[in-house]
């Protein structure tokens, strides 16, 4: 059974514009709209006077000026980073150059990755934010206080391994970064990207009391658990297409990709490989799935024997 979900929830968008979305909340996004970043990247300013900034987005001067410009007269005292891709990262850099405040992550690329790796051949990591290393490191449940807001901080590994999710306390308020978006499924590309901490990760939004996503890219989401458990079902169905791909005798992601993303350009199918592929390596990792092959696009892959 198919289950039909749009995902889709577009954004108005000014670019370098300044939008007070809620109480405690302003956002800027940035002007790098693609297939993966949808609009842009969306980097939230929470507060008033000693105020912090989540992911400063891309290094793009334009985009910092704007973060400048919508806290002149008051002093950015936090910069908080949900995880290291070119779209969220790169500008603390340049942020810095203008604020005394501290990076605060899980870690750099790829610290949240168990040393016992899946053994995925082609190690492709396109997007990854290399050099940035947090000041100061986060765990799950780390309270960062300042005088107007408070940030909880919720581990929140799958996208990446370090990725964060925060939560603006006093508006039960979740920064889901790419964990969980506005606007469609997150990728996920291993190594690091790892679909089983993913799904733990997005089970673990389930029991949390979480009132509205703010996600990076696309629009808020208030009908939280309802949107998240329809991303679990939603890698469940890839799951089933992924075993009914192989009951027709189609044995590689590779030829898996365009019969399981019908509709969706071509261009996004080696995107698209990649998130078939963390599927595989969890449907192995789970007994579901085997291969002789090493684990890789074009491996072999065939229903387990129970
Ligand atoms: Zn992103």
């Amino acid at each position: 059974m198919a289950v039909k979900i749009d995902f889709l929830r577009t954004l108005e968008v000014e670019y370098g514009v300044c939008d007070q979305v809620s109480g405690l909340i302003r956002r800027v996004v940035a002007k790098n709209p693609s297939p993966f970043t949808f609009q842009g990247t969306g980097t939230y300013i929470l507060g008033t006077g000693d105020v912090a900034v989540i992911d400063p987005g891309p290094a793009d001067q334009t985009h910092i000026d704007a973060i400048l410009t919508a806290t002149r007269g008051e002093r950015i005292s936090h910069i908080f980073v949900t995880h290291t891709h070119l779209d969220h990262s790169p500008g603390c850099k340049l942020l810095q150059d203008h604020c005394t405040a501290k990076t605060h992550a899980f870690g750099p690329h790829g610290s949240g990755k168990k040393v016992s790796d899946s053994g995925v051949a082609d190690n492709v990591e396109e997007g990854a934010d290399n050099e940035f290393s947090p000041d100061i490191l986060v765990h799950h449940g780390t309270v960062i206080e300042a005088d107007t807001w408070s940030i909880e901080c919720v581990y929140t590994p799958g996208h990446t391994s370090n990725h964060m999710c925060y939560q603006l306390r006093e508006e039960r308020a979740l920064f889901t970064g790419d964990h969980v978006m506005g606007w469609s499924t997150s990728i996920i590309s291993p190594p690091d990207g790892d679909m089983h901490a993913y799904m733990d990760s997005l089970k673990l939004l389930l029991d949390r009391d979480d009132e509205i996503y703010w996600p990076t890219h696309g629009s808020p989401i208030t009908d939280t658990k309802d949107y998240v458990a329809s991303f679990i079902a939603h890698r469940i169905e890839r799951q089933e297409q992924i075993l009914s791909c192989i009951k027709q005798g189609v044995h590689t992601i590779h030829d898996m990709v365009p019969l399981m993303y019908i509709g969706t350009p071509e261009f996004m199918y080696s995107a698209a490989a990649r998130s078939v592929l963390a599927a595989v390596v969890h449907m192995i990792e789970t007994g579901k799935l085997s291969t002789a092959d090493e684990v890789s696009l074009t491996a072999k892959y065939h229903i387990a024997s129970q």
